[in-house]
């Protein structure tokens, strides 16, 4: 890293812990980001927005819905997928909101949306970047763990790679939330990802065929860890795209 470019990334942080000061853990808490107390001081979970600076949208689609349930746990009490995606979307929604972003969701209750309607909705919409919340199963009851999935494009190289980008950033995240086994990023053809177009991911966010899964997945703290996990991500995805640029 050359010296300027190290003195204006020195100048960066100065200017950004100087937005923590104690004055804004006032409210930092009424926006009720998780924090966490370290010898003393107050630590928020994230480096929350204190001004609605961002306005842009987000999609956020919980997977399945009204007929279609997804997959569902061995274990009771039964938990059904589509019904712990709206959930958990309900959770990212808010935390989301709280940061600045702006939000649709591509359904709202237990209704069944085709996966074409799912896309062609965020198409609409333009939005910064799309993300799809999932849950897991398999027939090998040991996997466990999350992972996220883009879709990779010869034709459209560029939305691949910040979709990847994406994918990264909020696995980080959700890892560093919930101590949850990394399955890491994956390339998937799966139509919500494919039929997109603008950045978009997939999240897996845990196996109910596991049965130490499922035990975390039915508290909701948890699955708040994960949502947290997510947003976390997409704000670092959307607030510092010249990073990689300066370092
Ligand atoms: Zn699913």
């Amino acid at each position: 890293m050359k010296w300027s470019k190290f003195a204006l990334l020195l100048v960066l942080l100065l200017i950004n812990s100087c937005t923590h000061s104690t004055a804004s853990l006032q409210k930092i808490e009424e926006m009720s980001i998780p924090i966490e107390r370290v010898n003393n001081n107050v630590v928020a979970l994230a480096e929350p927005r204190l001004f609605p600076i961002s306005k842009k949208l987000i999609v956020i689609d919980a997977g399945h819905g009204g007929e279609d349930f997804g997959t569902q746990s061995p274990f009771k009490p039964v938990i059904k997928e589509k019904n712990l995606n709206l959930v958990a979307a309900n959770f990212l929604q808010g935390y989301l909101q709280q940061m600045g972003f702006m939000t649709a969701m591509t359904r709202k209750d237990d209704t069944f949306v085709s996966l074409d309607g799912r896309a062609e909705f965020a198409n609409e919409l333009k939005p910064a970047l799309f993300v799809s919340v999932h849950f897991n199963s398999a027939p090998a009851v040991k996997a466990e763990g999350v992972e996220v999935f883009y879709y990779r494009s010869e034709q459209d190289k560029g939305r691949s790679a910040a979709s990847k980008a994406l994918a990264e950033n909020i696995l980080n995240r959700i890892i560093i939330n919930t101590d949850a086994n990394s399955r890491g990023v994956k390339h998937g053809d799966l139509a919500v990802i494919r039929k997109t177009n603008m950045p978009a991911v997939l999240v897996e966010g845990g196996f109910l065929t596991n049965e130490s899964e499922y035990q975390k997945l039915k508290d909701s703290a948890y699955v708040k860890r994960l949502m947290w996990g997510i947003a976390q991500g997409i704000q670092k995805f959307t607030s510092v795209p010249s990073q990689s640029e300066m370092l």
